[in-house]
């Protein structure tokens, strides 16, 4: 008997920096889904995003994989951070596909917020044969589903996880303002970040 497809969760972000949100987000639903693996997959030049206070890829790598260290089903993949240019949610699939073969099951991980603008996204006409899209709702934000648009209402589910109003843009000012983020992130990330004076 033929074994059954890869079910791959895949957890795009700019992780500048990862913290316990994204983490208890992609446990979260890796049991859900029973998935067999969440690969975190940090951008390279992150197109929805101006370019000042991101911190190097480099940083921003080492950083997720200290975070996901310690999860057996958690991985990172460098893809997007080695790949030239913008990175675009169709060509990280299509990679993905070759390196874990045609068959796998994708199921890409993003926020509501990001699912409610996935119309501006770039050459979307394929995607949704190509992957399912997770919405995870996160505090302050409820989802409507009439928002998703309505090519992509079939492949995509919209789950509330019980996650944590924790953001990398408030983890990052308080590290301006000289403010503690103990238990925000994981300890390691955070002496990461100490050590390499980030965000400051
Ligand atoms: P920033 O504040 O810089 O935008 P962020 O905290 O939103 O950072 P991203 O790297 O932009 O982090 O997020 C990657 C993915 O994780 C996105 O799909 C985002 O919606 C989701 N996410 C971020 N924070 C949380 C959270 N606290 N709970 C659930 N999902 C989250
Ligand atoms: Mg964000």
């Amino acid at each position: 008997m033929s074994k059954p497809p890869l079910k791959l969760g895949i957890m795009g972000g700019t992780f500048n920096p990862i913290h316990q949100g994204h983490l208890v987000t992609a446990e979260f639903i890796r049991d859900k889904f029973k998935l067999d693996e969440v690969l975190f997959v940090p951008s390279g030049k992150p197109p929805h995003k101006g370019n000042d206070e991101i911190a190097l890829p480099e940083h921003r790598w080492m950083m997720t994989v200290l975070a996901t260290a310690s999860n057996e089903y958690f991985s990172v993949s460098s893809i997007e951070i080695e790949r030239e240019g913008n990175s675009y949610t169709r060509d990280t699939i299509l990679q993905l596909k070759q390196i874990y073969g045609e068959k796998t099951e994708c199921y890409f991980i993003t926020g509501a917020d990001a699912i409610a603008e996935i119309s501006t996204w770039h050459k979307i006409e394929d995607l949704p044969q190509m992957t399912k899209f997770i919405a995870v709702s996160r505090p302050g934000y409820k989802l409507d589903t009439k928002k998703v648009d309505s090519r992509f209402q079939k492949c995509t589910f919209l789950v509330e996880v019980p996650a944590l109003a924790i953001s990398s843009t408030e983890i990052r000012k308080r590290i301006k303002k000289g403010q503690t983020i103990k238990y925000l992130l994981p300890e390691a990330v955070e002496k990461y970040i100490h050590k390499h004076s980030l965000y400051r």
